[in-house]
């Protein structure tokens, strides 16, 4: 709630703020004379304020990082006690936050894992997984599904397997992207899992015996793809893809880095399918964003590789201890306040039932698929063709106009081509978010 006057003040500032970012800002993935980004200046939990003041439900967690919600008040105290001790230092040195967050992280992954390279953010944590990856195999090429989401640094781009990739594409950066298991959309023309199952490992063991098993290095698979459409996969195909790594001497990576810290109601989302990385980056869910932070953690295996020759590569705020400060309060209070256990609650008996409901009533709704708070509603012109409401990789006049009847309705929505992803901070309350899929019921069964 605003007074009159923090109204007018909020106003001013917003407008300041707007325009200096059209005057001064170059926006991502954006043509910049085509945005009107939203100016948001104040946030507090699940809610964000725009420059009038007006409340949004924020459904979309930012980029699916603020999985604790916004304004954690535990994770702010800690930013500002460690801002009093020690802003930065040389990452060569050691130190408290640092060693706690690392414990922390190694903790929540299996037994093997027990190291924890830091990095900024998650481009950045594959980049060095790969680059792990590589020097550990002694080999070069990189195996990524389509659909799927890395990063937009060069590498990360590169190994990216939707649209955003198209342009930046270097053609020689020793990827091969090849299909993974997506049933609704399938590209292997099947009609039940197991056949999708068995077909999209039969296409991946082909890719790797013609690719050439002893020149790839790693595979690298988002556990539960998420940008592209949180396309959950069989448990028997992740099995199978851990095996085929082992017996070609594959380095299988997952990237947690949107579907790791909870979001799909386990701490990792590769523990749906009792598979066990040889390393895993994450960000984002790490520490909900507050401060730039991702990494990777690295089994013993591949530690061995660089136990007494140099890792080839660092960064001047690896570990920064703003950064891992916020991270051990964020995990201690995920841990305290149970929001992973309230995530997978939340998600089986509210979200799921809620959907699954709406698909059934809903003309456009081809299909919903989830877990934890992390689903998507997939968009469709017609159910029996299933044509996105959306052209993959562009827009669309109807996806704008749902778009903006959810933001009138006071909901922040994630929105990626046809598709709406249904992903709120973790900690939501069971009211906050039947309230949001209120809004989303009005808008897609009228639409
Ligand atoms: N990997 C996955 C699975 C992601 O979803 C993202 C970002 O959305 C990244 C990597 C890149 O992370 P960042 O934007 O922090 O560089």
């Amino acid at each position: 709630e605003f007074n009159e006057d923090e109204l007018e003040q909020l106003r001013a500032d917003a407008q300041r703020a707007y325009d200096l970012d059209r005057a001064h800002v170059f926006h991502s993935w954006s043509a910049q004379k085509q945005i009107t980004p939203m100016v948001i200046s104040r946030a507090e939990g699940s809610y964000v304020y725009d420059g009038e003041g007006r409340p949004f439900l924020d459904f979309s967690s930012q980029l699916v990082n603020t999985n604790i919600g916004h304004q954690h008040p535990k994770v702010v105290q800690a930013i500002k006690d460690q801002a009093d001790v020690l802003c930065t230092i040389n990452p060569a040195h050691a130190n408290d936050k640092r060693s706690e967050a690392a414990r922390l992280i190694s903790e929540r992954l299996p037994e093997n894992l027990n190291h924890i390279f830091f990095t900024n953010g998650g481009a950045d944590a594959v980049e060095h997984a790969v680059r792990m990856a590589r020097l550990h195999t002694g080999r070069r090429k990189v195996l990524s599904r389509y659909r799927s989401y890395h990063g937009g640094t060069e590498q990360a781009i590169n190994i990216t397997g939707d649209p955003r990739r198209f342009r930046n594409d270097a053609g020689d950066a020793g990827v091969v992207h090849f299909f993974g298991p997506f049933l609704y959309r399938s590209e292997f023309h099947a009609t039940t899992e197991a056949e999708e199952t068995e077909r999209a490992l039969k296409h991946l063991r082909r890719t790797i015996e013609l690719e050439g098993p002893e020149t790839i290095a790693a595979i690298i698979l988002e556990s539960i793809p998420g940008t592209a459409g949180i396309m959950i996969p069989p448990k028997e195909y992740m099995q199978g893809v851990r095996a085929l790594a082992d017996e070609f001497g594959i380095v299988y990576i997952a990237d947690e880095v949107m579907a790791g810290f909870g979001r799909s109601g386990k701490w990792f989302s590769f523990e749906h399918f009792d598979v066990v990385p040889d390393l895993v980056t994450f960000a984002k869910g790490v520490n909900s964003g507050y401060i730039p932070l991702g990494g990777v953690a690295i089994s013993d295996d591949i530690y061995d590789t660089f136990a007494d020759v140099s890792y080839p590569g660092g960064l001047t705020y690896s570990g920064h201890p703003l950064a891992c400060a916020s991270a051990v309060a964020t995990i201690n209070a995920m841990e305290d306040e149970g929001m992973v256990e309230n995530a997978a609650h939340l998600g089986e008996t509210v979200v799921g039932p809620r959907l699954r409901a709406l698909a059934e009533k809903s003309s456009i709704v081809g299909e919903v698929r989830g877990a934890g708070m992390f689903w998507a509603i997939d968009l469709v012109r017609d159910k029996e063709t299933r044509e996105e409401l959306a052209p993959y990789g562009g827009a669309s006049a109807e996806m704008n106009e749902v778009v903006g009847k959810l933001k009138a309705g006071g909901i922040l929505p994630f929105v990626n081509f046809n598709r709406l992803h249904i992903v709120p901070p973790l900690n939501i309350t069971a009211e906050e978010l039947n309230a949001g899929l209120d809004v989303y019921e009005k808008v897609l069964t009228e639409a």
